[in-house]
């Protein structure tokens, strides 16, 4: 099965995301963690997506497209995967068309101050790319899943996130509509516990 986890940033694709690799064995592809790691190794790609992404803004159609079609050739992928945070834009859709039939769009819904709330507390883990809220941390440095030093992301400062925010109303949000005509959106509210969102999410799948 091939989907699409669509929701604005905090909106807890990427935890959603974890527990179904888990449970349906298809991997999770996250632009967000792609860029994050060619930051990490310095690579020419992650080099020209830094200054976007620390504003919040969207790393150009070209670069991400071209990163995503490299990724969805591999292996892992035959038996189907979940996307999270792609597309983003229309452009990045209709070249996702080209090259891939996707069978469902998990839209998640919640409203921009809880939002806000979610990521100014957010902390992740650069080894696992697990995400955690502080008031659910026992330490707010450790990794609960591995151990790993957990960090603050720089786009997680207030000011950023209103700014993602944004992007998202005006670059994201029209996938909502394209995808609903296409008969493939599934929206799930997001704005409950995390046992919640799963519970919502295996109702969608079945
Ligand atoms: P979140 O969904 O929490 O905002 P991500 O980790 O998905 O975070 O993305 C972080 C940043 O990476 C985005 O703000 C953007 O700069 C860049 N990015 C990730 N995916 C895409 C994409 N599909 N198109 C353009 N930019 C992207
Ligand atoms: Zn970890």
């Amino acid at each position: 099965m091939n989907l699409i986890f669509l929701g604005p940033p905090g909106s807890g694709k990427g935890t959603l995301a974890m527990y179904l690799v888990e449970k349906a064995g298809i991997p999770q592809i996250s632009t967000g963690d792609m860029l994050r790691a060619h930051r990490a190794k310095g690579t020419a790609l992650g080099l020209e997506a830094q200054s976007y992404m620390d504003k919040g803004e969207l790393v150009p159609d070209s670069v991400i497209i071209g990163m995503v079609e490299e990724r969805l050739a591999q292996d892992d992928c035959k038996n189907g995967y979940i996307l999270d945070g792609f597309p983003r834009t229309l452009a990045q859709a209709h070249a996702l068309e080209k090259i891939a039939e996707i069978d469902m769009v998990v839209s998640l819904v919640l409203d921009n101050e809880v939002i806000v709330r979610r990521l100014s507390g957010r902390r992740v883990c650069p080894d696992c790319n697990g995400t955690f809220h502080i008031s659910l941390l026992e330490d707010e440095k450790k990794c609960p899943a591995c151990g790993g030093q957990l960090i603050q992301r720089v786009d997680d400062s207030e000011a950023t996130i209103r700014n993602r925010l944004k992007v998202y109303e005006d670059q994201t949000a029209p996938l909502i509509v394209y995808y609903r005509e296409k008969g493939l959106l599934r929206e799930i509210d997001s704005s409950g516990s995390v046992e919640d969102n799963r519970r919502e999410l295996d109702k969608v799948l079945k």
